[in-house]
């Protein structure tokens, strides 16, 4: 049985109209899972005894529980515990502009990323929509608030389980939900290109992110292995189609990694790479994390960086730094779980 979270608004017309209802009976159930947020099929009272029946018999109820929270400041991270007992994290961040959501697509990763927490523990599985769905419900509720943004940068591959990611954005996007604006949801990628070309006839305004990290293949070969599948020309090549065809700027996640990718060697290389494409750059201080190697750069070599592609005429910015003290680098509370520490 499929979990009531989990159908969006067309599916759950079609189901109605195939079960000889109305397919008005989808908005009202709509109503009472996403607006007034019931917990049980008994609880839609304005629905007729034979359709909760209906209901009963073909959709689940499901739930996934906080197991711990972390606090800082600015940014409040939570690990799940999912009905299977696989934990995944979700991080909540305090902006100006609103409550942003970091969630999880996967149980664990395998993308394989050097510098990446997510992917030492590899993948489980794929989360189901529900399961995305509900990390949005659980934390709104915990805070008694709205979450206003939400962005799929948690452990996972958004586009290594895209159907899934599609349907959710589907559920969370359709205005008698949850109702949350497609360009306040972003999709974040390490670069699978068959998908950022499905991705381009998305008719949705949500809005994607490239996790690019290197200004070459070389050094993008050593901490990416999916450079070793997709390269970066061939990257640059679907991102330009995609602006192309929907006519909206593409983000570049740059992590600096001391050493590795933070010369203006780099910087001057990723200025050419990326001239006359409509993105931005986000620089990325690196969360250090204790399994591995990798350091962050020092603030001189980022503000360096960040002045050479400024120079360029690229978009760029530097992103604040959440977390570091609640250990919100992607993975990192999954793992340190798993691990008992
Ligand atoms: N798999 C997707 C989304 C999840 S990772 C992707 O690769 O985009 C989300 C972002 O966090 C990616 O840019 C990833 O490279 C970055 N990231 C992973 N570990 C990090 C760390 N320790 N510090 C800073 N950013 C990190």
């Amino acid at each position: 049985m499929q979990s009531i979270y989990g159908i969006s608004m067309k599916d759950l017309e079609s189901f109605f109209i195939n079960n000889g209802y109305k397919k008005f009976k989808a908005k009202q159930v709509y109503d009472w899972l996403y607006k007034k947020r019931v917990k049980s099929f008994d609880s839609m009272y304005n629905i007729s005894k034979e359709v909760i029946s209906l209901l009963k018999n073909n959709f689940t109820f499901d739930d996934i529980t906080i197991l711990t929270k972390n606090e800082d400041v600015d940014v409040k991270k939570y690990l799940f515990n999912l009905s299977d007992n696989n934990k995944v994290e979700a991080v909540l961040m305090y902006h100006d502009y609103g409550n942003s959501l970091c969630i999880s697509t996967q149980v664990g990763c395998n993308m394989g990323c050097k510098f990446c927490e997510s992917g030492r523990l590899r993948k489980v599985r794929n989360l189901e929509s529900y399961e995305m769905v509900l990390q949005i419900l659980k934390i709104e509720e915990d805070i008694n608030d709205r979450i206003s943004h939400v962005v799929l940068m948690g452990i996972g591959e958004p586009f290594d389980n895209y159907d899934n990611v599609i349907n959710f954005i589907d559920i969370v996007n359709d205005d008698n939900g949850i109702s949350l604006g497609s360009r306040h949801i972003t999709v974040s990628t390490c670069g699978i290109i068959p998908k950022i070309k499905e991705f381009t006839k998305y008719d949705k305004q949500v809005n994607l992110a490239i996790s690019l990290h290197a200004p070459n293949n070389e050094i993008r070969d050593k901490i990416m292995n999916i450079n070793k599948a997709y390269k970066i020309e061939d990257l640059i090549d679907a991102l330009k189609e995609y602006i192309k065809v929907t006519n909206r700027r593409v983000t570049f996640e740059y992590i600096m990694l001391d050493n590795v990718n933070d010369s203006c060697e780099c910087a001057i290389e990723l200025s050419k790479l990326l001239k006359g494409i409509n993105c931005y750059v986000n620089l990325i201080p690196y969360n250090e994390t204790s399994h591995i190697e990798f350091k962050k750069s020092s603030k001189k070599k980022i503000l360096d960086f960040y002045d050479v592609l400024k120079k360029n005429n690229i978009n760029v910015t530097i992103r604040r730094e959440f977390g570091s003290k609640v250990k919100a680098a992607c993975g990192q509370l999954r793992a340190n779980y798993e691990e008992g520490l």
